[in-house]
């Protein structure tokens, strides 16, 4: 897509239908275009680095579907693995061995994680991981963090990231003021706060929930020793550390997070990377905790398309071919946008931040690295979409939110890298001579 103003007729015309027939015209919030202005793209095909829209044009993917595809689009081998798989039969009811084996890769890299149940989305997984939380610990109330999203979990959409930040949402109507009063929200990166709502609540807390390093609200990694701060603090008022990976699990390092910062949690979720692209999901940790969880214990959990065979062939390519070469292509890409991004805006003037936390990127537009919520969306936010919309233009598809993280795949090569580079200067001129909205 280089050169001249792109035609998208037809993704308006098959927006206007989709809108028509489904509430804004989306199936997940964060892709439509709400906070960015215009009308999304329909993709119809995808490979290796790239999209293409109902209208034939060409992006450089930096979504990656929100993070599976790390290896780029259409992997031949996680392509042939689903074809196989398909083959064979798309859903049994049973146990299969394929199940078994994803389990034992995600217990092999992940080393605190001693037993694992498959699902079908990372909402399920944080779902079931508070509940078997609440059951272990005999207590109610979870601590979540502000601009931390764990999926549409009732009780822990309080103060989210992601699309309910996006959206400017506080909470979402719908959620039950018990739910919402078991639910204690604390700003990302303060241990004292967190230290104040044990003392506030002594035996009621059964978990805090945290993200392995916050993407929800763009890229906020933990400060230097957090996560251990947390577990600690956790584990002295007798509560256990829910570790959300279901975002950086198996991208930031072959053991995701927990790879990068060594800190045990008692509890993980996964998702995304883990599932090659198709939905599947995973929780698990300490055997003990695991051990309450039905058929074994007592604590409900179920599902009639969990762990199935196709998803499960996808994921487990994925990570097969997920290795050190993969890691370090994703770390040189992120760099490489970063840089990119970076010089950029600064050529232009632009005051920004560039965050990385592993090889997820997000450009804040103020001086420093925000380090919680209200620092985020203190930040220019309202540069972001011009910006976006130069980049889209010029065949650079970015997250369509300034709440987004930025996800590179080990595909992308120097053609990808050009094209990015090529629209650059004009995305970093349209943040540059962007205007605040009236109110602001
Ligand atoms: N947890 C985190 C950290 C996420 O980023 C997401 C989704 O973006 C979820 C949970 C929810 O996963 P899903 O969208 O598969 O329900």
């Amino acid at each position: 897509m280089t050169g001249g103003k792109s035609t998208v007729e037809k993704s308006q015309s098959w927006f206007r239908r989709a809108a028509a027939a489904t509430p804004g015209g989306v199936n997940s919030p964060v892709r439509a275009f709400a906070s960015v202005g215009g009308d999304p793209r329909f993709v119809v095909k995808a490979d290796g680095p790239y999209l293409w829209d109902a209208d034939d044009n060409r992006y450089v993917d930096l979504v990656s579907s929100w993070g599976p595809m790390i290896l780029g689009h259409a992997h031949p081998a996680v392509v042939d693995a689903v074809r196989e798989a398909a083959s064979h039969g798309l859903s049994f009811g049973t146990p299969t061995t394929g199940e078994v084996e994803l389990a034992e890769e995600i217990i092999r890299r992940v080393e605190p994680v001693e037993q694992v149940r498959l699902v079908n989305s990372g909402t399920e997984a944080t779902m079931t991981a508070i509940r078997l939380a609440r059951a272990f610990t005999g207590r109610a109330k979870i601590v979540k963090f502000a601009g931390c999203y764990h999926g549409h979990v009732d009780a822990l959409l309080a103060q989210a990231g992601s699309g309910v930040a996006t959206l400017g949402l506080p909470t979402s109507p719908g959620v039950t003021g018990a739910q919402a009063a078991d639910t204690i929200v604390v700003p990302y990166n303060d241990l004292d706060a967190v230290r104040k709502v044990f003392a506030e609540n002594p035996g009621d807390i059964a978990a805090v929930i945290t993200e392995g390093a916050p993407c929800n609200m763009g890229a906020v990694p933990p400060a230097d020793g957090f996560n251990a701060a947390l577990r600690d603090v956790a584990h002295e008022f007798g509560a256990l550390l829910i570790v959300d990976e279901v975002l950086t699990g198996f991208r930031v390092s072959s053991a995701g997070w927990y790879g990068l910062d060594g800190v045990a949690g008692d509890l993980y979720t996964f998702g995304k990377v883990m599932s090659g692209g198709l939905p599947a999901a995973a929780f698990g940790g300490r055997a003990d905790v695991m051990a309450k969880l039905a058929p074994v214990g007592p604590v409900y959990q179920a599902g009639t398309l969990a762990g199935n065979p196709v998803a499960v062939a996808a994921g487990l390519t994925t990570l097969r071919h997920a290795d050190a070469s993969v890691y370090e292509k994703l770390d040189t890409n992120a760099g490489r946008l970063a840089s990119v991004l970076g010089d950029a805006l600064s050529a232009e003037g632009v005051t920004h931040t560039v965050s990385q936390a592993g090889n997820l990127v997000t450009v804040f537009f103020g001086e420093r690295r925000p380090t919680n919520f209200d620092e985020v969306a203190a930040t220019e936010t309202w540069r972001y979409g011009p910006m976006f919309h130069a980049f889209l233009e010029a065949g650079v598809y970015g997250p369509p939110s300034a709440f987004e993280a930025w996800f590179v795949n080990s595909a992308m090569d120097d053609a990808a890298f050009e094209v990015i580079e090529a629209a650059a200067p004009a995305a970093a001129r349209a943040a540059a001579s962007a205007t605040p909205p009236e109110s602001a």
